[in-house]
């Protein structure tokens, strides 16, 4: 029998969480951070009228989508790219410059994924400890070593929903050897643009990403789309490893449309952040020490892990799927994507007639 490589066979595979609940109930699926609205009706329209097309292949660089990104976001053209999902831009990047002895650098509780993307390559993967549920440049700059090749920071993060400022950011780039490539993974970015300083133009530096996503704001996570602005020669290299034309005609009709309808996205965008604002006092009104969000979710802390996990299986016996956090180092947390009002009133209520029985 043929065996995979080494670091292949040693690794498991990136798991995306059980969505059982007790069955005959109607499901509320709150576990993965999709958008609690539709996405622009003028998205779906195009997504279906590229179906008259699909005996062409599509094109092979989104040349639409890059336009109407770099329109919506007074961003170059040609430092703009995309991929399917920013996770397929992730690991791509992670397969332009680590291998093998090299190690990828994130925060104690960044996104999982990245540390699937150090795997898949045999590099190592190092985190650094954060503080109160925030990204620590300090810790950061602490753990990089001479084997240091990219640095994902998500911002804001993921499962913490916290963000750091862009003078944060700044003094992260500067305090890491200006060989590491950063990649700050704004897939929540939307959440936070009207607060947060935009940090596009720190890619001018040449050794700074950034990502974005229509899967979270624009409520598109089926289509698979995701986008970076890169410095070019880090561009010219990502291409090599993109095989062209891989994202579907549809999906690339959709983002379009999507990406040229933002008046649309920043109504989204407000009324979850309304509807999140209310949950997350609810929830410390009964007592958890959630953390600010500028994300589409919260963090709720448990007093320890078997809190967690009982509030999750009660919660599940009335169709509501969260996300328990053990897979991400925190088994005493559980995390709640923001849905409907309806939906988040039905949650609260739940949640609080648990916690008054057991205590959180
Ligand atoms: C959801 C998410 C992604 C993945 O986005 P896709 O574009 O759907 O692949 C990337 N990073 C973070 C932090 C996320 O939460």
């Amino acid at each position: 029998m043929i065996e995979p490589l080494p670091h292949l066979a040693a690794m498991s595979a990136y798991q995306l969480p059980p969505q059982d609940y007790a069955p005959g109930k109607t499901p509320i699926l709150i576990g993965q951070n999709e958008s609690a609205f539709p996405p622009s009706p003028k998205a779906l329209d195009a997504a279906q009228a590229a179906m008259a097309g699909l005996r062409r292949y599509p094109g092979s660089d989104f040349a639409e989508l890059r336009a109407a990104i770099a329109e919506a976001h007074n961003l170059e053209f040609e430092r703009l790219f995309c991929g399917n999902g920013s996770m397929e831009l992730i690991a791509a990047l992670t397969r332009c410059y680590c291998g093998p002895g090299d190690a990828v650098l994130s925060s104690q509780y960044g996104y999982g994924y990245f540390k699937t993307a150090a795997q898949t390559v045999g590099a190592d993967y190092i985190s650094a400890p954060e503080e109160g549920f925030r990204v620590s440049v300090d810790a950061l700059i602490a753990a990089a070593t001479d084997q240091t090749k990219v640095c994902f920071v998500a911002n804001p993060g993921n499962p913490t929903g916290t963000v750091i400022g862009r003078d944060e950011l700044e003094r992260l780039r500067n305090g890491l050897p200006s060989d590491i490539l950063l990649v700050i993974d704004e897939a929540y970015g939307e959440f936070a643009d009207g607060t947060q300083q935009r940090c596009f133009d720190m890619c001018d530096q040449g050794n700074v990403i950034v990502l974005r996503t229509l899967s979270k704001a624009y409520g598109l996570a089926g289509i698979r789309v995701g986008w970076g602005y890169f410095p070019p020669p880090v561009l010219a290299t990502l291409r090599k490893l993109m095989p062209p034309g891989l994202t579907s005609a549809m999906s690339l009709a959709a983002a379009t449309a999507a990406m040229r309808d933002q008046a649309y996205m920043r109504g989204v965008v407000t009324e979850t952040a309304r509807l999140r604002d209310g949950f997350a006092a609810r929830l410390r009104q009964l007592g958890y020490p959630v953390p600010e969000s500028a994300t589409n979710f919260v963090l709720c802390p448990f007093s320890d892990a078997e809190k967690a996990a009982k509030a999750d299986a009660a919660l599940r016996a009335e169709g509501i799927v969260g996300r328990n956090m053990g897979s991400f180092g925190l088994p005493h947390c559980l995390r709640f994507t923001i849905a409907s009002e309806a939906e988040m009133a039905f949650v609260g209520d739940m949640l609080e007639a648990w916690t008054k029985e057991n205590g959180g």
